[in-house]
């Protein structure tokens, strides 16, 4: 059991973040937000893939006065990610943003951000103070210990909100390596106790972003550290969902349907695994969305351990597998038989 970081709770829409709820999973639109109908869509494929909270860049006024027209069209909390110009951010809070995401550092003057911080008072809605490791000089210029000036930077952008008693925050402090982004969590865990927004930024192309963002987000959360995530990718969206969902599942804080155990098979391999495991995934992919762990094993070096521990399992000898159910042996069937006896007990499962 992980037990997570105690904080407050900041609502966001209809969703809550902090320890006392699910971690939740948020993307952003790639779309230019001025279009629309773009960027609808966008959302609602985001949404239906099990995103919960979507962010929008809020770029100039055409993006701002959008969020109005988009907030019709969708049915999950709305986040306007706002750089450098504070009106922009006000705008966005007059047509509806259920929250705004700022980077104090990049406002231009204290009176710019207290009048972010009264227009968000005013309707309720809360702030993600965000810090990226691109956006500071210091970080650029390679002075002082990257964390720490992540951390010294975003204790400075609080002040203003803490002098207005102004709590209703997230907090982020994304780099683009992992153990940077690791330790200035951990660094400010200890500093305050408002929700975190977790992600390792610009992580890259899918294959290496999604590598990195399991190690980092994944460290922080197997430390209770993390309320919502975010999987930064470059390219589609969609596979940003994906990976989060497949990161909670793995730490273990949420399940989203089944999981697969599967051998790497080797030369021990008693039948030919993986055309065995493709089938399977594609046979049960849409019938079950119940949390079950299925182990399909290739020998019976490991094979009977982990089909035993799975809910329904199966460990191949020669030409036969056994079959494990509760973590019982239940039957043996031929290779060939396998898979749809397998399908048939997951169907008794659901
Ligand atoms: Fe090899 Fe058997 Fe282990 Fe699969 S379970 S990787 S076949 S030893």
């Amino acid at each position: 059991m992980i037990e997570r970081r105690k904080t407050r709770t900041v609502t966001v829409g209809d969703v809550k973040i902090g320890s006392d709820h699910l971690i939740s999973i948020q993307s952003m639109t790639k779309t230019d937000t001025s279009d629309v109908n773009a960027t609808v869509r966008q959302i609602r494929q985001l949404q239906n893939a099990g995103c919960e909270l979507v962010r929008v860049a809020v770029k100039d006024t055409n993006a701002a006065s959008a969020i109005s027209d988009i907030k019709k069209e969708i049915n999950i909390p709305l986040i306007a990610d706002i750089h450098f110009d504070h009106k922009l951010a006000l705008e966005a809070i007059a047509n509806g943003a259920d929250k705004i995401r700022i980077n104090p550092g990049n406002m231009t003057g204290q009176d710019a951000v207290n009048s972010v911080i009264n227009a968000a008072a005013e309707k309720g809605i809360p702030i993600r103070l965000g810090v990226n490791s691109g956006s500071l000089v210091e970080m650029a210029a390679g002075r002082g210990n990257p964390a720490d000036v992540m951390v010294d930077c975003l204790l400075k952008y609080l002040e203003p909100f803490r002098k207005k008693r102004f709590n209703d925050i997230i907090l982020s402090l994304k780099a683009s390596d992992v153990s940077t982004t690791v330790e200035a969590y951990r660094k400010m865990a200890e500093a305050c106790d408002y929700p975190f927004h977790v992600g390792v930024t610009a992580a890259g192309p899918p294959a290496e972003g999604i590598v990195r963002s399991s190690v980092g987000i994944g460290t922080l959360l197997l430390d209770g550290i993390g309320d919502t995530i975010r999987v930064s990718l470059t390219g589609d969206p969609l596979p940003e969902v994906d990976a989060a969902k497949r990161i909670l599942s793995s730490v273990g804080v949420r399940h989203f349907g089944h999981s697969i155990i599967s051998c790497p098979t080797c030369g021990r391999c008693q039948v030919d695994l993986v055309p065995l495991v493709e089938e399977l995934e594609k046979e049960i992919k849409s019938i079950t969305n119940k949390p079950l762990t299925i182990a399909i094993m290739g020998c019976e070096v490991n094979g009977p351990g982990e089909a035993k521990c799975a809910d329904i399992g199966i460990a191949f000898g020669k030409n036969k597998g056994a079959i494990f159910r509760g973590g019982e042996i239940i039957k043996t069937v031929k290779v060939d038989d396998a898979v749809d006896e397998l399908v048939k007990m997951i169907k008794e499962e659901i």
